[in-house]
């Protein structure tokens, strides 16, 4: 089974999966924590791109879709991918789904955490003396939710086309949350 979790900045995606990968055993493939290690770990990559990311601005596909082929072509990870921040925009959704015919697999399902703007200014707010991380201020919030809106988007409609998308009302309290997306993970494995 593999699955594409999206959401604004801010919705819990990274909460949720960490639920889903412990209770059905998945990979998280998350980009966002990928690329943050790279600036960690001060790597080459990670010097080149913590302008960007603390700017707000998506890293260059080439970077990232060669990150995703380095895991996706592994077939100890087959069939058990929950993708967190990828694909970002269409360039990298038709990579993805290049890649998992290559490697003869497919998307099962696709989940939308829906957040107001609202609802992500006051997480954010909160969670950066948390995690600390320098794109978690207002300004570059909000630039980030920008480029979701025009770039995630249409990604978004592409998979509701094939009829993959459940969207998730976000706001609601993390159990709940959890209940509903294990209710349809459940459902559809019983049909696998
Ligand atoms: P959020 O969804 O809260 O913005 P992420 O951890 O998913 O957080 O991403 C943080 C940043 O990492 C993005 O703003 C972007 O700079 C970079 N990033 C993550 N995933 C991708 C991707 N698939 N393509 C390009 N840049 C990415």
């Amino acid at each position: 089974m593999n699955i594409i979790i999206f959401g604004p900045p801010g919705a819990g995606k990274g909460t949720q999966s960490d639920f889903i990968v412990k209770k059905y055993n998945l990979l998280q493939v998350s980009t966002g924590k990928i690329l943050r290690d790279e600036i960690k770990n001060k790597t080459n990559l990670g010097q080149k791109i913590s302008s960007l990311m603390s700017a707000g601005s998506l890293v260059e596909d080439k970077i990232v879709n060669k990150l995703i082929e380095e895991i996706v072509s592994n077939r100890n990870n087959e069939n058990r991918f929950i993708f967190d921040g990828y694909p970002r925009n269409l360039d990298q959704a038709s990579n993805l789904d290049n890649l998992l015919k290559k490697y003869e697999q497919k998307i099962n399902i696709v989940l939308k955490l829906s957040v107001s703007l609202n609802t992500i200014k006051t997480r954010i707010s909160e969670r950066r003396y948390v995690e600390k991380r320098p794109d978690d201020n207002e300004e570059v919030a909000i630039r980030r939710y920008e480029t979701y809106e025009k770039s995630t988007e249409p990604v978004i409609e592409y998979y509701k086309k094939l009829n993959l998308l459940k969207v998730i009302n976000g706001e609601r309290p993390i159990d709940q949350i959890n209940k509903e997306i294990s209710g349809i993970i459940d459902t559809l494995q019983a049909w696998l």
